[in-house]
């Protein structure tokens, strides 16, 4: 499809939305989210782009009736059938859908079933949330390398597939997404694979979003400073050098959502 054409229909679109603000949806997924006939979302764009979709024209898969998930082979389903009946679908999730966004199993099953598609990149949280918090996931005396991690897995389980061990002597800047519950876990492992206790960490709750918060601490304290200041999933954590830049650019920061919320400053 070339940049200006409109939507074909029978296909569907894997678009990311950016972390949450609409200013900060692509072109593109903007243009699409205008001229779809169906969007299939979770809560993950977040109440202002959501509130966007018109409302008989999308169908929210994140969560149904006694809070479980819609399980990922009933989306895979309906994008297929969507796709037969001719509709121009979107497959909106928030960040960029190749991102721990299960972007590359959708792309599989709609190939399988023969169903074109189209991949439409997005901002990643995994970037975007230090970046408003002032937090460069590289920075030249600080980090050469990122690693984008889950935190979802248990470390102390022998069948985690992240090894702490080896991203500690890896250094660089390491960003955890799903990490809120098992932060405890994982700052340990951490620190048993080698890492300072003093090393900085920043949590980033809601990036973008009305409520935004941020909190600072370093391995050793920052599960006390997510409890105190209440950090809730959806958050990123950044870990490493990087995160300790924040307190140099803190007071000259502006960005439209801090006065939501910021969270307090734990050194
Ligand atoms: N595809 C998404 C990530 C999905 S995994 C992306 O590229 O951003 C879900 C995790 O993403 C959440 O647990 C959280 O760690 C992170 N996340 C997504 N949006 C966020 C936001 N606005 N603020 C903070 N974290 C966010």
């Amino acid at each position: 499809m070339s940049e200006d054409a409109t939507p074909e229909p029978g296909t569907v679109y894997l678009v990311g939305s950016g972390p949450g603000d609409p200013e900060l949806l692509t072109l593109k997924a903007k243009r699409l989210l205008e001229e779809a006939d169906f969007v299939l979302h979770d809560k993950l764009p977040g109440p202002k782009i959501i509130e966007l979709l018109p409302d008989d024209r999308r169908q929210d898969v994140g969560k149904r009736a006694h809070g479980n998930r819609t399980p990922q082979w009933e989306i895979n389903e309906r994008l297929v059938e969507l796709s037969r009946e001719g509709k121009r679908v979107v497959r909106l999730k928030g960040g960029d859908s190749f991102v721990f966004g299960r972007g590359g199993e959708e792309a599989a099953y709609l190939a399988e079933h023969g169903v074109p598609f189209e991949v439409v990149p997005a901002v990643t949280s995994a970037v975007a949330a230090p970046g408003v918090a002032g937090i460069p996931v590289t920075h030249r005396d600080h980090a050469s390398s990122v690693s984008f991690v889950t935190g979802h897995e248990d470390p102390t389980k022998p069948e985690s597939t992240v090894n702490w061990e080896a991203l500690a002597e890896t250094g660089g800047t390491i960003v955890v997404l799903m990490g809120v519950t098992r932060l405890p876990q994982y700052a340990q492992a951490l620190i048993d694979g080698g890492l300072s206790p003093e090393t900085p960490v920043a949590l980033v709750e809601r990036a973008t979003w009305p409520g935004q918060q941020i909190a600072t601490g370093t391995l050793e304290t920052i599960v006390d400073v997510r409890d105190e200041v209440g950090i809730e999933p959806p958050a990123i954590t950044v870990i490493g050098g990087v995160a300790g830049t924040r307190e140099s650019v803190v007071d000259f920061l502006r960005n439209d959502y801090s006065q939501s919320g910021e969270g307090v400053s734990n050194d």
